[in-house]
């Protein structure tokens, strides 16, 4: 059961990279509250549900406890917090968020490969994964943990190595390392408790699942609609990125010709479109999608 009688509870993080993008998802899922007093919790007005604002470390026991049915948290933190209880579930990746946990090192390490780290010291705000990243290469070496700063720890002397998260590299850059080797691959997802909540709310909770999992598909998701001469109908289709199979319409007074709409699922890029219309499409007009289910 969940702890608050009556009332879901979804927890995200108060702020940092996380917190914008965890807040619009959960808006464009239909939900609406308003800022008050209260700072930790977000009450819902249109639906009985709470959002816990916490730090994004503490996402993954509040989740694997039942004290909050659903989460948004980075795959790095999830998978650092995992522990031999009950885990939270992964319901989807969310498509932000992303980062990668590294390996770096001054250029004066030659690596060629884990087994370069052998019996050297790690410096890490990771050390449980970075531990089963070793273990799983049979590579023996000494994790140091830090809280943050890591990056300056080979620079004192503290480690030979680095293990940290990296987006665009700059800070990498800065403080003279090169990026070795790839540990974990990250982004944002939504995390289940493995506790249920009070029946009555189940259905509740499935739905802002659907509805979530509905905004993620939609993102970057585009409704194209062009006229296609017949002849050239199966190249054309062919060429519109991610559709399924697109609807086929008559044009009033034309044999020649027929009306393409299509859910093209990945990005449509200009390219696109001057390939269709070297196809032969004409009048091809690319509409954004707010909401698919
Ligand atoms: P908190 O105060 O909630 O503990 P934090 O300082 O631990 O925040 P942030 O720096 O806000 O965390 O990052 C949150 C998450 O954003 C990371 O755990 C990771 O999943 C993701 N992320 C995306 N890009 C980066 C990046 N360049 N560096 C660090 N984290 C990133
Ligand atoms: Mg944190």
């Amino acid at each position: 059961m969940s702890t608050v009688q009556g009332r879901l509870r979804i927890a995200v993080q108060k702020s940092g990279r996380l917190a914008d993008r965890s807040l619009d998802l959960i808006r464009d899922a239909g939900l609406k509250w308003v800022k008050g007093h209260n700072d930790l919790l977000y009450r819902v007005e249109n639906y009985p549900i709470d959002l816990l604002r916490v730090r994004d470390d503490d996402i993954p026991t509040f989740v694997a406890d039942g004290v909050c049915d659903l989460g948004i948290v980075g795959e790095n933190v999830l998978e650092e917090g995992r522990n031999g209880g009950p885990n939270a579930s992964v319901v989807m990746p969310l498509g932000f968020g992303r980062c990668t946990l590294k390996i770096a090192a001054p250029p004066a390490l030659a690596y060629e490969g884990p087994a370069s780290l052998e019996g050297l010291r790690i410096a890490t705000s990771y050390p449980k994964i970075l531990r089963r990243f070793l273990d799983e290469r049979g590579v023996k070496a000494d994790i140091v943990v830090m809280r943050g700063a890591v990056e300056v720890a080979p620079r004192l002397k503290l480690a030979a190595a680095i293990c940290d998260l990296v987006s665009t590299g700059a800070t990498l850059e800065a403080n003279g390392l090169g990026a070795k080797d790839t540990v974990l691959e990250s982004q944002a997802v939504l995390i289940q408790s493995p506790v249920a909540p009070e029946p009555a709310l189940q259905h509740l909770l499935d739905s802002i699942i659907e509805r979530m999992a509905g905004v993620v598909s939609s993102q970057g998701a585009k409704y194209v609609m062009l006229n296609a001469p017949r002849a050239a109908l199966d190249e054309i289709t062919a060429i519109l990125p991610g559709a399924g199979s697109p609807t086929v319409m008559p044009l009033s007074g034309r044999d020649d010709a027929v009306a393409v709409h299509a859910v093209c699922q990945e990005a449509v890029f200009w390219e696109t479109l001057e390939k269709l219309k070297a196809a032969g499409a004409s009048a091809i007009l690319v509409l954004p999608i707010e909401k698919m289910m």
